[in-house]
């Protein structure tokens, strides 16, 4: 079974594919991976060798690995190291800087990231899911449907796979690696593996990559239960929503999920998640021409957002990217102007997102796994 087309506005939460990726090292705790290496045998602290490899040294070849005895270590690499994804295509832009890749999973599935380049520090945008449920009909990933959830440790490899790119480049250190859930996929609809994938991200090695929390951004369209789980998780990831619209009438159609749970219940929900972390909550909002961007919109926004604090919230509008099909176009840069400025008017920061790789369909909402 695979993805099916959704109907306009039709949400899709199970996925129908359910096969299980090969079990990884970055699906288990240093626990449970001592439990794996002692019931193949050998002494547990051979898990704490392995991750560090795989964590700290970023490297998965048994022949890299001479602090292991030869015998069994091809054996024990391939039991807690298996290949999760080969790359399938590798495009370039911005000189270099953007690359975005196409990765093929154990069952065939495709998911797509894409490393950014910046003077100190690199982006990766990550997926969490193959295709998406949530049917925004702006979102190339959105139009194709979803086929299956990731498990925590493709999630993982995706970023460490990044860091290995961006420790090859110019002695780059992977503490300079923000990640962002912004590629394939409603993270929050894939709950576990998603908070699994920022628990190994952030832990310190051997437990994980020992990534900083706040560089790390989760992206949801307003699951509200899944963000108040996220908020009781306690761990200060930077929470971005898309919302896309201020009034329910027009989110209702632009991000169906709004058909669900409302924009004052998801704003009520952001909210909660900066009272509790401290940490500004981003609205993304895609400008999309005559659609989303009059003044009346900015205001409205503006109101809604001053009216529940003030210094929570930051905006982050970004001109749309073209889909394929899609009637949508980008705003004007004048309208886009006076829609940032009357954000800012009312004391909101607000920021253009930056959009790269859209010459490589990289750019949000352009990730499709069709472009090989
Ligand atoms: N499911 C998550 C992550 C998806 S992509 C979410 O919806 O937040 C990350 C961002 O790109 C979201 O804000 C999404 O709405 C936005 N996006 C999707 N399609 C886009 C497009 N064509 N142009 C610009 N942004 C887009």
């Amino acid at each position: 079974m695979d993805a099916t087309t959704p109907q306009p506005g039709q949400l899709t939460f199970t996925a129908p594919r359910r096969g299980k990726p090969p079990r990884h090292l970055a699906d288990l705790t240093l626990a449970d991976r001592a439990d794996a290496v002692r019931d193949a045998g050998l002494p547990a602290f051979r898990a704490k060798q392995l991750s560090r490899h795989y964590f700290e040294r970023l490297v998965v070849d048994p022949a890299e690995m001479t602090d292991l005895p030869a015998a069994g270590r091809a054996e024990l690499v391939a039991a807690l190291l298996p290949s999760l994804m080969t790359v399938i295509a590798e495009r370039q832009a911005d000189g270099g800087d953007t690359i975005k890749t196409a990765w093929r999973l154990f069952d065939g599935a495709i998911v797509e990231s894409v490393l950014m380049h910046y003077a100190n520090r690199s982006t990766i945008c990550i997926s969490s899911q193959a295709g998406c449920g949530m049917n925004c009909p702006f979102c190339a990933t959105g139009q194709a449907g979803l086929t299956r959830n990731m498990s925590t440790a493709e999630i993982v490899e995706q970023v460490v796979r990044g860091a290995r790119l961006v420790a090859a480049r110019h002695g780059g250190h992977k503490r300079s690696m923000n990640v962002v859930f912004m590629g394939m996929g409603e993270a929050l609809a894939n709950y576990k593996a998603s908070i699994d994938a920022i628990r190994r991200l952030t832990d310190p090695s051997p437990e994980g990559l020992g990534l900083s929390a706040r560089g790390i951004t989760m992206s949801t369209v307003g699951l509200v239960p899944a963000m108040d789980k996220l908020t009781a998780e306690g761990i200060p990831v930077t929470l971005a929503l898309s919302l896309h619209a201020p009034d329910d009438e027009l989110r209702d159609e632009l991000v169906p999920i709004n058909t669900r749970w409302k924009v004052g219940e998801a704003l009520d929900a952001a909210y909660r998640y900066y009272e509790a972390t401290g940490r500004r909550v981003s609205i993304e909002y895609a400008l999309i021409r005559d659609i989303n961007d009059q003044a009346w919109r900015a205001d409205l926004l503006g109101k809604l957002l001053n009216q529940r604090g003030r210094g929570w919230i930051h905006v982050n509008p970004i001109p749309l990217n073209p889909t394929p099909g899609s009637r949508w176009t980008a705003s004007d840069p004048k309208v886009e102007k006076a829609f940032v400025a009357a954000l800012e008017q009312r004391g909101i920061p607000t920021t253009i997102r930056d959009t790269r790789g859209q010459d490589i369909d990289g750019a949000c909402g352009q990730l499709a796994a069709n472009t090989i």
